[in-house]
């Protein structure tokens, strides 16, 4: 809608084409319903691709600020939620409201409900065969997004065409889902369902200070969505569990010196959730020693325990899967498109915006922004 919109301004004749019914289903259900529309610190360091250069040039060139000022101009309330992410006050059906009035109002039209079957090219453009009929072209714009969410309509049709078109596809992964444990950890962790804990955790070299929440055979929650972008499988994650206490062995070995005589799962209930307390005691600690008072437990236990709780790593069974994950990583290859238009380098006419090119972003508003503004890239020359 974003691309339609400026073609159209710049008096094209478009046409956006979709099989659903209902226009913008991701953004509806995005932001708890509320659509976190973009991110004030939007830029190419909160995306994955490839090419961490390929996103520059869109990104520079259509800014948060001037979603910002659209989303203003229709007098939809917002608010910042926390680190730049900006929210509708009321609901996300306004940002979808807000693309098709401007679609209208540039002279975009619709046709919904139009499933794509074939596309082929002509000796002007390209031609898109529909059961409603052939579509001629002279630009094709791919925006059929990811994977995630197939019962929203998603499809893999984007990567399809860049196929069919010669285009190299960076492998497709579900993102941003949170992991899952595998059967031991599950055993473990499993009880803990519900419980969130506010940590530090790192994948590869990306690192986030956010919530983890424990699932019934898993970890969601921010701090594990936003890793799960950047992990590969088979690599380990470790997550500091006490970020805001620099040294809990120290904090122990204080309390012990000053002949407190509280079990140590008592006294890490202060710090931490009393239910994750005496999971992880019960793991870390031998079970004479977990019922003993601090003074009678080693040094050698409490700091392994001490250990673990700030360098928790394990090896996360898989991510949690394309049915709760809001993007996919990778897709069509940037080494393929212009980073200035979006279009093909192999075939003129033939654009991919939006999540269906391998730019990634983080949680929190990122993902819409590169749909902005790589539509509005190709919204200029279409
Ligand atoms: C639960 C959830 C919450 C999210 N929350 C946020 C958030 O708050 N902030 C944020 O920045 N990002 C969020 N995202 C990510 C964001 O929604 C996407 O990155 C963004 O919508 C991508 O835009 P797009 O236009 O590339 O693709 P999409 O929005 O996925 O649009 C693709 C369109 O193509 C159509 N299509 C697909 N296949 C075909 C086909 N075969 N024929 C015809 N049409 C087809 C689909 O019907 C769809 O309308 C969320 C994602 C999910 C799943």
């Amino acid at each position: 809608m974003m691309c339609a919109i400026h073609a159209a301004r710049r008096g094209r004749k478009v046409l956006l084409l979709d099989h659903s019914k209902k226009l913008g289903g991701k953004i509806l259900i995005s932001g708890g319903g509320r659509c976190n529309f973009t991110n004030t610190g939007a830029g190419p360091a909160n995306y994955v691709s490839r090419n961490p250069h390929f996103a520059k040039s869109a990104l520079s060139r259509y800014s948060p600020d001037q979603f910002i000022e659209m989303v203003r101009n229709h007098g939809i309330a917002f608010h910042e939620k926390k680190l730049g992410q900006l929210f509708c006050d009321q609901s996300a059906q306004q940002i979808v409201d807000l693309l098709k009035s401007e679609c209208d109002e540039a002279g975009a039209e619709f046709l919904l409900e139009c499933p794509v079957k074939k596309i082929g090219r002509t000796d002007s453009g390209y031609k898109v065969e529909t059961p409603q009929g052939e579509i001629h072209c002279q630009s094709l714009v791919v925006a059929t997004g990811g994977l995630s969410i197939p019962k929203l309509g998603a499809t893999g049709l984007g990567y399809q065409i860049a196929r069919q078109f010669g285009l190299k596809i960076v492998e497709t992964v579900p993102a941003l889902d949170g992991f899952t444990f595998s059967e031991s950890e599950t055993r473990t962790f499993g009880k803990l369902a519900g419980l969130s804990i506010d940590c530090q955790i790192t994948a590869k070299t990306a690192s986030f200070r956010e919530n983890i929440l424990f699932t019934h055979a898993g970890l969601s929650g921010p701090a594990a969505l936003q890793a799960s972008l950047h992990w590969d499988r088979g690599e380990e994650i470790e997550i500091n569990l006490l970020p805001e206490t620099p040294d809990t062995f120290e904090w122990l070995m204080e309390k012990k010196k000053a002949g407190n005589r509280a079990k140590v799962t008592n006294l890490l209930s202060e710090i931490l959730p009393s239910r994750f307390a005496d999971c992880f005691t019960a793991i870390h600690l031998s079970t004479n020693e977990a019922e003993l008072p601090l003074p009678q437990v080693s040094e050698k236990a409490l700091k392994a325990l001490c250990e673990n709780l700030h360098h928790w790593k394990f090896i996360p069974k898989g991510t949690v899967g394309y049915s709760k994950a809001e993007v996919t990583r990778g897709g069509v290859d940037t080494d393929e498109l212009s980073s200035k238009t979006m279009e093909s380098k192999k075939n003129p006419g033939l654009y991919f915006i939006g999540e269906v090119v391998d730019v990634t972003g983080w949680l929190g508003g990122y993902n819409f922004q590169w749909a902005w503004a790589s539509g509005w890239a190709a919204g200029q020359v279409v």
